[in-house]
C-alpha cells in the first residue's frame, strides 16, 4: 500500500482532485510517517477496536487506523473530500466515512450502530478551531468512549494537563481532569504538516476514568463556577462568583464558604484543585440557584 502520509503523495492527491487545504475547516494534512505511527501506537489500537476518527482529510491517518483496528468510522465535514476518501481508502473494507459536522452527529448512535454500544477509541488530528468543543462534546455526550488520542495545538495540550497554580491551569484543565487522565505523547513541529500550521502541535492521550474523578452534587453548577472563576482570572473568587447572577450567591457567602474550607477569602480560582471546586460547589449550591 502506498501511504499518503508524506509530502509527495499528499501533493499528488491534492493536485489530482484540483484541491488545496481549506483554512476554514482547519485542514493541515499530516505528512510524517513517524508521527502517524506514533499516534496509532499511543492510542493502543488493536484489531478488536472500533475507532472513531474525526476529520480524516485525505485519509493519511485513516490508512494506519484501518490497518490496526477492526473497524474505523470517520466523520468528515468537507463534502469535497468524500470522493477523495473513497479513492484513497478503496483497499480497505473496514472503513465507513460519514459526511457530517462532528459537532452535530449523535456520537452514542454511532457507537451503538458500529460497536454494539461497546466502548470505542477516538483518534484524530483535530481541526484546531474547534478542539475544545469537540473534546467537551465527546465527554459530555455520555457515549462509551475508552480514550481520546488527539493532535492539538501545543498550547491546548499544555492547558489540558496543567496543575493548579500553573499559568496554563484553567477551565479546560479542570474539565479534562474531571473525565480523564491526560498524558502528553509527543510534540510535533509545523514541518510535519501540509500546509504548516502557524503554531506548534502535540499529541495527547486522554484515558477516560470509569467514574468522574470527583463527586459533586451538581456538575453543571460546579462547571459554571469554574467558567466564571477563569473568565475573570485576576478577580478574587468572591468578586467574580457574586457577579454572576445565575449562581445566585453573594460575596459574603463565597467568602464564608472559602473560610469553611480553610482557604483564604481573597483567593482566586487559579489555586483551587478540582476537589476544592467540587466542595465549594456543594456548599454554595445549597444557598444559590439551581442550574438546569
Ligand atoms: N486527518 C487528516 C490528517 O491528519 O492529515 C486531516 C486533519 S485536519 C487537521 C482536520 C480535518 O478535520 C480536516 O479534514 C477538516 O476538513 C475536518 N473537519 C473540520 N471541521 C470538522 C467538523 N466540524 N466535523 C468533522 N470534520 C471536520
Amino acid at each position: 500500500m502506498a501511504y499518503l502520509g508524506n509530502a509527495a503523495r499528499t501533493k499528488e492527491v491534492l493536485a489530482k482532485y484540483n484541491m488545496s487545504a481549506k483554512k476554514k475547516f482547519g485542514q493541515n494534512f499530516l505528512i510524517d510517517s513517524n508521527v502517524l505511527e506514533g499516534i496509532v501506537e499511543a492510542a493502543g489500537v488493536t484489531d478488536k477496536d472500533c475507532v472513531l476518527e474525526i476529520g480524516p482529510g485525505i485519509g493519511s491517518l485513516t490508512q494506519y487506523l484501518a490497518e490496526a483496528a477492526g473497524k474505523v468510522v470517520a466523520v468528515e465535514i468537507d463534502k469535497t473530500l468524500i470522493p477523495v476518501l473513497s479513492d484513497t481508502l478503496s483497499e480497505y473494507n473496514n472503513v465507513t466515512v460519514i459526511n457530517e459536522d462532528v459537532l452535530k452527529v449523535d456520537i452514542e448512535e454511532i457507537v451503538n450502530k458500529n460497536n454494539e454500544g461497546k466502548p470505542i477509541k477516538v483518534v484524530a488530528n483535530l481541526p484546531y478551531y474547534i478542539t475544545t468543543p469537540i473534546i467537551m462534546k465527546l465527554f459530555e455526550s455520555g457515549a462509551p468512549i475508552e480514550s481520546v488520542t488527539v493532535m492539538v495545538q501545543k498550547e491546548v495540550a499544555d492547558r489540558m494537563s496543567a496543575p493548579p497554580g500553573n499559568k496554563d491551569y484553567g477551565s479546560l484543565s479542570l474539565a479534562v481532569g474531571f473525565y480523564a487522565d491526560a498524558r502528553a505523547v509527543m510534540d510535533v513541529p509545523p514541518s510535519s504538516f501540509i500546509p504548516q500550521p502557524g503554531v506548534g502541535s502535540a499529541v495527547v492521550k486522554l484515558s477516560r476514568f470509569l467514574e468522574p474523578s470527583v463527586k459533586v452534587k451538581d456538575e453543571k453548577y460546579m462547571f459554571e463556577i469554574i467558567r466564571t472563576s477563569f473568565n475573570q482570572r485576576r478577580k478574587t473568587l468572591s468578586n467574580s462568583l457574586s457577579n454572576n447572577p445565575s449562581l445566585g450567591v453573594s460575596r459574603q457567602e463565597v467568602q464564608d464558604a472559602l473560610l469553611k474550607m480553610g482557604i483564604d477569602e481573597k483567593a482566586r480560582g487559579e489555586i483551587l484543585s478540582l476537589e476544592q471546586f467540587a466542595e465549594l460547589s456543594d456548599i454554595l449550591q445549597s444557598r444559590g440557584a439551581m442550574l438546569n
